[in-house]
């Protein structure tokens, strides 16, 4: 899966979201998420990034950025 993290912050440019085959992105107040089971790993939302804050998990120490990507798209909206 791919998860998003914090460059996010305050970016909210949404080129990913418009790619996004699956539309699984979901959208707080200050940053965007994917939800990792919905994502199907196509990867391409990661170019269309500005903040290069989206990254694959398996990068490493990713794991916590995989369950804030879950938890918070499970309480967000879809974008
Ligand atoms: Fe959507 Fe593909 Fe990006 Fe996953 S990798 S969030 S399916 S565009």
């Amino acid at each position: 899966t791919y998860v998003v993290i914090d460059n996010c912050i305050a970016c909210k440019y949404t080129d990913c979201v418009e790619v996004c085959p699956v539309d699984c992105f979901y959208e707080g107040e200050n940053m965007l998420v994917i939800h990792p089971d919905e994502c199907i790993d196509c990867g391409v939302c990661e170019p269309e990034c500005p903040a290069d804050a989206i990254r694959p998990d398996t990068e490493p120490d990713m794991d916590a950025w995989v369950s804030f990507n879950r938890k918070y798209s499970e309480m967000w909206p879809v974008i």
